[in-house]
């Protein structure tokens, strides 16, 4: 068995005691993983302040080659880090899956690297020379979750990194090894302390959110938990990016020719099985055409191979641990217990493994909690709509704003709908999909800020103006 350890300092930080990281697909101990302390991240904070003085200063060049190099260490060692996601997340090795995590990691480190701040002149003339530039905010604290663990804590660091900020990265105890993995590599190529990883539940994690020695948290995970470190940031008025949950709406247009968008829909809803932010998560279909949206899109579903990621012919693996295949599974027996039709899937397979199956459930009504609540599993509620006014409403009534779609047979009118739902990402014939250089992030309560391009580098900076008279 691989053995994992956390780096502070650049070296590797010994601790007492360790806790187990189980395969979701069978239950096996994937690896004993040391268990960080709060104590670790008060030295991996000394290590990151010490190491800011620094890293900060270095030539901008410098840290470009620093990241490309990290990139080409992603890429040597794909084949390892997407086997280990597989194992220690769920999610398959074919389709959107492991290979696209590392594959996208490598890739937005490549982007993140070629980012470019530059100053801006506001004045420049006798009286005069006013100049606004960009300094790193300091030591970066991010709180990473368990869904996609290696590409978002890529998402949180490299930026960080690029704009000479260091870090102390948290993963989620449920896939903490990629992460740490990662963060060994990462120390091939930085200098000591610019990154630095402590394992850990809760405990930990407030810890980092309240520390005085850092400067900006980063957090993606539930809308719950942004609130308290959000709540735990303002003793010392930290700079924060948050990226929260979601519950996605997408609206079937009328008269939709369905047939070619099943892929888009499937994987709209399902990639990861479900287990992501920006997700299809509701999907409004008008009345006249619900029978048929819901028998097309079951059919489709019930062709997809679930399984165990590290088989080739799965598409979907299992649910990522257990406190989350309970949830999902109290979801469908809410949704059943109120009356609505299930019409793929809602039981759980015999044997070990997280398993759910996918689950498409139809007559579902927005009070219903599979509906009105973010289910983050293989399951998707189908509601019927009236009327196109209606189903926005509908779509835009939850606290929630992370993404949204429109799906139908004229890209325009489907455009010009899209821009009216209240989400940081509205897509057309299609869900989920991310760019390196298109900003994304959530309104309303899914969060605070941006991610991505120059729009997400400046969230790792303050801003200072230098205001010379002539
Ligand atoms: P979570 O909120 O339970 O945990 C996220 C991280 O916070 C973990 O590392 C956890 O250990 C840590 N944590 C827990 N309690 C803490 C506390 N009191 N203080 C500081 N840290 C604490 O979320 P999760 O279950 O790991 O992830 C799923 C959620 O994340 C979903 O809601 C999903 O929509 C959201 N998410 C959002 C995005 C996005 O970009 N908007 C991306 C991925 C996931």
């Amino acid at each position: 068995m691989t053995s994992y350890t956390l780096t502070i300092g650049g070296k590797p930080a010994p601790t007492a005691t360790t806790f187990n990281v189980l395969n979701p697909a069978d239950e096996t101990v994937v690896a004993a993983c040391p268990q960080g302390t709060i104590e670790l991240i008060d030295a991996a904070v000394v290590a990151a302040r010490r190491a800011f003085h620094t890293w900060s200063a270095v030539p901008d060049a410098e840290r470009v080659a620093k990241l490309n190099a990290v990139a080409d260490l992603i890429e040597k060692n794909h084949q390892e880090l997407a086997e280990l996601i597989t194992r220690e997340q769920g999610k398959t090795q074919s389709g959107p899956g492991a290979n696209l995590e590392i594959g996208g990691a490598a890739a937005w480190t490549r982007v993140t690297a070629s980012l470019k701040l530059t100053d801006e002149t506001i004045q420049d003339d006798k009286a005069g020379k006013i100049v606004s530039h960009r300094k790193p905010v300091g030591v970066v604290g991010s709180i990473t979750p368990w869904n996609w663990p290696l590409l978002i804590a890529v998402w949180h660091v490299m930026p960080a990194i690029r704009v000479g900020c260091t870090v102390v990265i948290k993963p989620s105890p449920f896939t903490p090894l990629s992460t740490l993995r990662l963060v060994e590599l990462m120390n091939q190529v930085l200098p000591p302390g610019v990154i630095n990883v402590v394992t850990g539940g809760p405990e930990v994690g407030t810890h980092l959110a309240t520390h005085p020695g850092i400067d900006k948290i980063v957090f993606t995970g539930s809308i719950a938990t942004g609130k308290k470190v959000m709540g735990g940031a303002a003793q010392t008025l930290k700079r924060m990016t948050l990226e929260l949950g979601g519950n996605d709406a997408g609206i079937v247009l009328p008269g939709t020719n369905i047939d070619p968008l099943l892929e888009k829909l499937f994987w709209g809803c399902f990639i990861n099985a479900g287990q992501t932010c920006a997700a299809l998560k509701r999907l409004y279909v008008h009345e006249d055409q619900y029978e048929e949206v819901v028998r097309k899109f079951a059919e489709y579903c019930a062709k997809i191979p679930v399984g165990n990621g590290l088989d080739p012919q799965n598409l979907i693996g299992p649910v990522s641990n257990r406190m989350q295949l309970d949830k999902v599974t109290a979801y469908v027996a809410d949704a059943r217990a109120q009356g609505a039709r299930i019409v793929l899937g809602g039981e759980k397979p015999a044997g070990p493994g997280f398993f759910y199956p996918l689950t498409v459930i139809a007559d579902t009504t927005d009070d219903m909690r599979v509906v009105k609540e973010e289910q983050f599993g293989p399951v998707i509620p189908i509601v019927k709509y009236k009327t196109v006014e209606e189903a926005i409403t509908r779509a835009n009534s939850l606290e929630v704003g992370l993404g949204g779609s429109i799906w139908g047979n004229d890209a325009q009118e489907a455009t010009e709908l899209a821009s009216r739902l209240e989400c940081g990402t509205a897509w057309v014939n299609q869900h989920g999909t991310l760019h390196p250089m298109a900003p994304f992030g959530g309104v309303k309560c899914s969060g605070i800020g941006v991610e991505f391009n120059v729009d997400g580098l400046k969230e790792y900076t303050t801003v200072q103006v230098v205001n010379v008279a002539l």
